[in-house]
């Protein structure tokens, strides 16, 4: 990218466009019925795993490990939901970390809006290209990188399976209404997390947490959790943070397809001061500060929080070593 900012232009757009208005016609022609759109709650959840536990967690922040196979299950998992191939995302994403609000970040609402973010940057013919240095460690995988370049064809091939196996309603249903779902739900992280929510973690961005984004993404809402921790593979810190995609590579560890999960410190978590009278934690000194030393409101949110919403589980400990049954991936 060179010069002048990109812009957010509607002739950039029109695929995205495109897609809804032939959805909306695809809809009208095949109905529905609860069959077509359970298949979507289905497909959307699977997919939407793709994205969050394979493009974001595992692609774009190593934040756990597991086999080649499954590795390569997640990015096609992560590709269906057609959001460009799973390098490309990842190294952008990275990006988004390093720059996050600043000039260089390929999507802040803060610096280019909020269409910008939210659709603008991913069509824009500025971007494009795959950075493949930003994403050197994976995009040594041929079957990645193959991935990557043709990542419209498992899409295609799914809406090929369902159509002739299923029929044409639950195409529809399962391949394009839950497309437009998984798009905008993910694309609300880049634009809306960083708009709308509280922010509990002092960040250099202006990311936020949003319950009904966790929910719409299965845990992603949590998005000022996460830029404070980008580590973690656990975005939702306190019980009460609803992290499904957490939970569900919780599931996977106990049954050893996926280890190595790095899981927040306490003392990261415990840097939290609550969403009361907007009070941003800071990382943690060496020492904390004694109770009496903070402003009573502080004091009184350290101590309600304490109250009310102990941390989980202590962090069990990180397999050093993947298990001996399985092609472990460096
Ligand atoms: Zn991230
Ligand atoms: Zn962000």
């Amino acid at each position: 990218m060179s010069g002048d900012k990109p812009k957010f232009r509607f002739a950039d757009n029109l695929v995205f466009l495109g897609f809804h208005v032939a959805t909306v016609v695809l809809v009208a022609l095949a109905g529905v019925s609860w069959g077509a759109v359970a298949f979507m709650a289905l497909m959307y959840a699977l997919i939407m795993f793709g994205i969050t536990a394979g493009y974001h967690r595992y692609f774009a922040h190593r934040s756990f490990r597991t086999s080649r196979a499954f590795q390569f299950v997640l990015a096609l998992l992560g590709t269906l939901a057609i959001q460009k191939g799973v390098l490309w995302w990842a190294a952008h994403h990275r990006r988004h970390h390093r720059e996050s609000d600043q000039e260089g970040d390929v999507h802040s609402p803060v610096r280019r809006g909020f269409w910008w973010s939210h659709v603008g940057w991913i069509m824009s013919p500025d971007f494009m290209e795959t950075d493949f240095d930003g994403i050197k460690d994976m995009a040594r995988y041929p079957e990645l990188r193959w991935l990557n370049q043709h990542f419209i064809l498992p899409f295609a091939a799914m809406c090929a399976l369902v159509n002739f196996t299923l029929g044409f309603q639950y195409l529809v249903w399962g391949c394009f209404v839950s497309t437009i779902f998984l798009w905008h739900a993910t694309f609300c992280i880049n634009s809306m997390a960083h708009l709308l929510g509280r922010r509990v973690y002092e960040t250099t961005d202006q990311s936020r947490n949003n319950v009904l984004l966790a929910l719409m993404t299965h845990g992603e809402g949590w998005h000022n959790n996460h830029h404070y921790y980008a580590a973690s593979v656990r975005q939702g810190f306190r019980w009460w943070q609803v992290d499904l995609s957490y939970m569900v590579l919780c599931a996977l560890e106990a049954v050893g397809v996926v280890w190595g999960l790095k899981r927040p410190p306490a003392e990261v978590v415990d840097g939290w001061l609550g969403g009361v009278d907007h009070l941003i934690a800071r990382r943690p000194a060496a020492t904390p500060a004694p109770l009496g030393a903070m402003a009573p409101a502080a004091a009184a949110a350290v101590v309600a929080v304490a109250a009310v919403a102990p941390l989980g589980a202590p962090p069990p400990a990180v397999h050093d070593a993947p298990p001996s049954t399985s092609t472990a991936v460096e």
